[in-house]
């Protein structure tokens, strides 16, 4: 068969060489173009922040996780799990991400003012990030520059970003902390983490990840959620569950003490002029 598709690709001349191109080098390529127009997006203001609301058990809207995309002039729409992963390797997360807190604060402010309640916004740090130097100073100076007060920011780290360089993670967090930001772990339970650590960290919440929610029918997913629910408690922190799409995950998670829920159920991530500030 290789054969016949070999001589097949010589009888159609030189254009065939494409056809044996491999699935790797049009992924490599995709990615160079992606590059390039990143750096582009980031001066055209291209990228753009979405909300989606988080909810307590009352239920009311209480705060809303910003969620980066990239409205690109000819692709569309690209979503930051196509992007990000590219931004960070490329270290353009570094500017990507200064622009995501200060745009955040900035829309803390802009709601503020327009009389809309809302305890705190989220926002999502990568680890290389975090990692920067700067990182606690750069968040300092977009509180600083947008009037905002520390309490209305919650910084979401994940657990690997959390435990690479704990001393790093320590030090930051310590920081941060002393500052007002509160700190919140995204996606977890998906990590390798050992939970002993958690105690000696200042957190503020965790927040389960949505494979657990999604799957909380599965016996081993119910279990890990009710673990999770059970610690977070005892260490004094809020829990809050991700990707909540149907009434019958919320009443099992409340069932078990979780207090605070984000999904489609309640809202998706939109543009700060449709956000919700009530159900
Ligand atoms: P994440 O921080 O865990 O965000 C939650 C993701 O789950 C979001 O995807 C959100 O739209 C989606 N989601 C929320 N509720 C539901 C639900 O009920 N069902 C389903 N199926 N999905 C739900 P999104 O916006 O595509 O973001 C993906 C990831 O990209 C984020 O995961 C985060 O890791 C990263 N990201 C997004 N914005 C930023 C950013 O500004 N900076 C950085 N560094 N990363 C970001
Ligand atoms: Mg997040
Ligand atoms: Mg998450
Ligand atoms: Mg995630």
């Amino acid at each position: 068969q290789a054969d016949t598709a070999m001589y097949r690709a010589k009888e159609s001349g030189r254009n065939s060489i494409s056809f044996f191109k491999p699935a790797m080098q049009a992924a490599a390529d995709r990615r160079l173009t992606l590059e390039k127009e990143m750096r582009r997006a980031l001066q055209e203001q291209q990228f753009v922040l979405h909300y989606q609301p988080q909810v307590n058990d009352e239920p009311r809207v209480v705060s809303a996780e910003a969620l980066i995309r990239w409205q690109h002039p000819e692709k569309g729409m690209i979503s930051p799990a196509e992007f990000i992963p590219l931004a960070e390797d490329t270290h353009l997360i570094l500017p990507i991400g200064a622009w995501v807190l200060h745009e955040t604060c900035r829309q803390i402010k802009a709601w503020d003012e327009q009389g809309h309640k809302i305890d705190h916004v989220a926002v999502n740090v990568s680890s290389r990030q975090f990692r920067q130097a700067g990182f606690v100073q750069q968040v300092r100076q977009a509180l600083l520059d947008t009037g905002v007060n520390a309490k209305r920011l919650v910084i979401e780290l994940t657990e690997g970003c959390v435990i690479e360089h704990i001393d790093d993670t320590i030090a930051k967090m310590h920081a941060l902390q002393a500052m007002g930001v509160r700190i919140s772990i995204d996606d977890f339970g998906v990590g390798y983490s050992s939970l002993s650590y958690l105690k000696s960290l200042p957190l503020s919440q965790l927040k389960i990840d949505q494979s657990f929610v999604r799957h909380i029918n599965d016996p081993n997913a119910a279990v890990i959620v009710e673990t999770i629910i059970m610690m977070t408690k005892s260490l004094g922190l809020n829990v809050i569950a991700e990707g909540v799409e149907e009434q019958a995950q919320i009443d099992f998670l409340k069932a078990k003490g979780c207090s605070f829920y984000q999904g489609y159920y309640y809202g998706r991530p939109v543009p700060a002029d449709a956000f919700k500030f009530s159900l």
